[in-house]
């Protein structure tokens, strides 16, 4: 191993360095960072709820109720009313039998996999899965397959080979996002459930991205397309759209017995803070009425906004498929050049770089919300519209 000096001199090198920046406001479309206001455009707080005045009092409440801390993990005293209170409504809301919540959507992914899958089972995973999914599938000691981005008669053909070569009871589980976190696009889930279902095999979906913005309610994508009854695994994530923290798997209430018996992360962690449970516990709340569908609306038409002014150059080659739009640079230096443009210009869009993508396919990763105004997102079009051109220039 270099030593730690040379290793830093070689990310530097390599505009691969990543520092922290620190945030002095509160989560929001304008926020103070490193000491100067932005127009921020690369929250994942899809529906603005993580600095909402009603979910801040909602949460002092449940800390007069339940103090700040679990005290234990799930298992020993810290399973405190809150939790079983929200994964009670998670359930209802996703339309499973069970659901169960963990500290982060990254130990969501990494527990449930790991707890699904040992060694003589098979995880087929799309290339540009969530670090989270790959760890996850890594830990769990199972024969990893991954197939090309969207390509699925690669995946076709992982199934095939699994069929014939599983060992007598051994698992098969496809795992896939509906919305991809660095791209934005969509899986071709109709085909994955088809697929998944004729091989008979398991399908895990993290739908990180998707609860909040699609289907009924923000139910996901799976919900939108009527397929999430045939989804055995639907993970999401609590501090996304839904502004809090923390994640879910929703399925049968034998996945999550399971899940309860062998998730390494739930058994030997302290349970979250019963305060964020409940805050979770009205986001849902709020999901499900008229204003909460209202405020997903509202994230439709930013989009529309931001598809229909947009230079068509920056939305190559796929359009606006969800609120993550990528703006491809693909080297690692020009994308911290624009980014810092772009940070000139008063907007906070980070590039992403080298491990989070592959190398050469740095971008800048902009994110809509339902809480930017019409002059944040035309002013915006507009500098994108002068990024492109200086791109191409
Ligand atoms: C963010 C993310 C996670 C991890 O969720 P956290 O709650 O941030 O730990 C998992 N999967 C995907 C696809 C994500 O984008």
């Amino acid at each position: 191993m270099p030593s730690i000096e040379s290793q830093l001199a070689d990310l530097r090198a390599r505009s691969l360095f990543r520092k922290l920046r620190e945030v002095t406001s509160p989560q929001g479309t304008t926020i103070r960072c490193d000491g100067k206001a932005l127009t921020n455009f690369s929250s994942n707080d899809y529906l603005g709820l993580a600095n909402e005045p009603w979910l801040r009092e909602a949460a002092k409440h449940a800390i007069d109720e339940f103090g700040v801390g679990a005290g234990a993990s799930r298992l020993v005293c810290g399973n405190l009313s809150a939790h079983a209170h929200l994964e009670k409504k998670l359930a209802a809301f996703k339309r499973t039998e069970a659901a169960l919540t963990f500290s982060s959507g990254y130990a969501t992914a990494v527990g449930t996999l790991q707890a699904l899958l040992g060694k003589d089972d098979i995880v087929i995973l799309d290339k540009l899965c969530h670090a989270s999914l790959i760890d996850g599938a890594r830990a769990s000691g199972a024969i990893i397959r991954v197939f090309p981005h969207h390509k699925l008669d690669a995946l076709e053909s992982h199934l095939r080979w699994a069929r014939t070569t599983q060992a007598q009871d051994a698992r098969v589980l496809v795992c896939t996002e509906s919305v991809f976190s660095m791209d934005g696009d969509r899986a071709p889930l109709a085909e994955i459930v088809e697929m998944k279902n004729r091989f008979g095999a398991m399908l895990m979906l993290d739908e990180a991205h998707a609860v909040g913005v699609f289907g009924k309610n923000g139910r996901g994508l799976a919900d939108e397309l009527g397929l999430a009854d045939q989804v055995e695994v639907q993970m999401g994530t609590l501090g996304k759209a839904f502004g809090v923290s923390g994640g879910y798997i929703a399925g049968s209430r034998h996945l999550i017995e399971l899940l309860v018996n062998r998730a390494r992360p739930l058994i030997y962690s302290t349970a979250p803070p019963p305060a964020l449970a409940a805050t979770s516990a009205a986001v849902i709340d709020f999901l499900m009425t008229d204003a909460g569908e209202q405020r997903r609306q509202l994230l439709t038409e930013n989009l529309r906004l931001f598809s229909e002014n947009v230079s068509a150059a920056i939305l190559r080659p796929r359009g606006v498929q969800s609120a993550i739009i990528p703006v491809m640079i693909g080297n690692e230096d020009a994308a911290l050049a624009a980014a810092q443009w772009l940070q000139e210009e008063g907007f906070l869009i980070p590039a992403i770089r080298f491990p989070t993508v592959a190398l050469g396919t740095a971008r800048l990763r902009v994110t809509i919300s339902a809480s930017h105004t019409t002059e944040q997102i035309n002013r915006l079009c507009e500098s994108l519209g002068r990024l492109a051109k200086r791109l191409s220039g």
